[in-house]
């Protein structure tokens, strides 16, 4: 691997993004879903599709479809990896560290562990950047508003 002035953490950031974009995870449609939210990046082109299925205060099962930069796609990736199977208040505080992280401009040390979620903090210096990782984020608060509202 070549040796660059980057840092390691930037390297090890770019190959985690590069992952996620090039072999996606929950990729696709789910039949029967509780609630879908399409996302639309007009800065960047990004398009999203969500679809969520919702079971006992569970985030039983997600996927995203779309197309768009390394850094949306990828932030779908992680995202959707993230909250699969995970109880609604997880999901919801996940979806406030991560905002905590990217947008508000916090630590990484303050929001708490994030996984390879963490890889997209490096974008938080370009807001136009951020906009395109925010994409899933916004259209699953969407989607889990929709399906929470008709009763989980
Ligand atoms: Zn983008």
């Amino acid at each position: 691997m070549a040796q660059t002035s980057a840092t390691v953490d930037d390297e090890l950031y770019r190959e985690i993004l590069l992952d996620h974009y090039r072999h996606p995870r929950h990729r696709g449609t789910l039949e029967a879903p509780t609630a879908t939210a399409h996302g639309h990046n007009p800065l960047c082109g990004d398009e999203v599709d969500l679809s969520l299925r919702l079971h006992g205060g569970e985030l039983e099962q997600v996927a995203f479809d779309g197309q768009g930069c390394s850094i949306s796609m990828a932030s779908a990736s992680m995202m959707a990896e993230e909250i699969a199977g995970r109880p609604l208040d997880e999901v919801h505080d996940l979806i406030a560290r991560f905002r905590a992280l990217l947008v508000e401009g916090k630590d990484p040390s303050e929001v708490g562990d994030l996984g390879d979620l963490e890889a997209l903090s490096g974008v938080r210096k370009y807001l136009a950047r951020v906009k395109c990782a925010m994409l899933p984020w916004v259209a699953l608060e969407e989607g889990l508003s929709q399906a929470e509202g008709h009763g989980g």
